[in-house]
């Protein structure tokens, strides 16, 4: 089993995930969030930051 990568797409609360679905927060981080593992494909969660 791998992490699922995720990448902040556009703002800090829209991600695109490593299996291709995305996800938006009203507010905050995934970890903020507490969200552990991927909705989409049940992994544990790995977020990445943006590199600006
Ligand atoms: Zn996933």
């Amino acid at each position: 089993m791998e992490d699922c990568e995720w990448h902040i797409v556009d703002d800090e609360n829209h991600y695109e995930s490593g299996c291709g679905g995305e996800w938006f927060f009203f507010k905050g981080t995934v970890k903020e969030n507490q969200m552990i593992f991927c909705p989409f494909c049940g992994e544990p969660i790995t977020e990445h930051e943006s590199i600006v």
